[in-house]
This record gives structure tokens, C-alpha cells and sequence, in this order.
């Protein structure tokens, strides 16, 4: 990837980051009003959300933006090869390639 489609990853994967941020606080905000309001709903509480599908996301989303800022960005982290920006854009939580993934 040369550097200009590794900043619209950064950017793409930024906005992912603040997208699944905010469903989280959604969610926790719920979670506030239930527990005043109605005592019969179990809370969701912030580390059920985290160990979610989207907290997991949020994690690797955030790693994923540390690697593109690295010396190994778009770099597989199993062998090596390069991964080609239409990957990413369309898997933005990996790092590997199309190989290695399967
Ligand atoms: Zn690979």
C-alpha cells in the first residue's frame, strides 16, 4: 500500500472506531436508565458489551490503527506479504491475508 490509501485506512478504520464507541455508550446509557426505572431487566453492564462481538471489534479496530501507523503496516502478520488495501478496506479488523485467513 503506498501512503495515501494507508491514511484513508486510518480515517475508515477511525470512523469505525468512534461508530461501535458510540453504540457502547448507547448501550451503557440504557443500562443507567434500566437500573432506575425498571429492576426486573437484567443491566447490561460495560464488560458484557466489551467481550461482545462489538468490543471485540473495538479491539482489534484499535490495534489494526496502531499497525497501519508502524513500520509493518499492511504487512500479514503470519507471512509476511503484503495485503492489499481492498482487503483491508473491506475486512478493517484483520491482519492477515486472503491466504493465511483461511
Ligand atoms: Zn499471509
Amino acid at each position: 500500500m503506498n501512503s495515501d490509501e494507508i491514511k484513508q485506512l486510518k480515517t475508515f478504520i477511525r470512523q469505525r472506531i468512534s461508530e461501535l464507541e458510540s453504540l457502547i455508550n448507547e448501550a451503557d446509557n440504557q443500562t443507567a436508565q434500566s437500573d432506575s426505572t425498571n429492576h426486573t431487566m437484567p443491566p447490561i453492564s460495560v464488560e458484557s458489551m466489551v467481550n461482545s462481538n462489538t468490543g471485540k471489534s473495538l479491539i482489534r479496530l484499535k490495534r489494526n490503527l496502531e499497525w497501519l501507523a508502524s513500520e509493518d503496516a499492511g504487512y500479514c502478520g503470519e507471512c509476511g506479504c503484503e495485503i492489499p488495501f481492498k482487503r483491508l478496506k473491506a475486512v478493517p479488523v484483520t491482519r492477515l491475508c486472503v491466504g493465511c485467513a483461511e
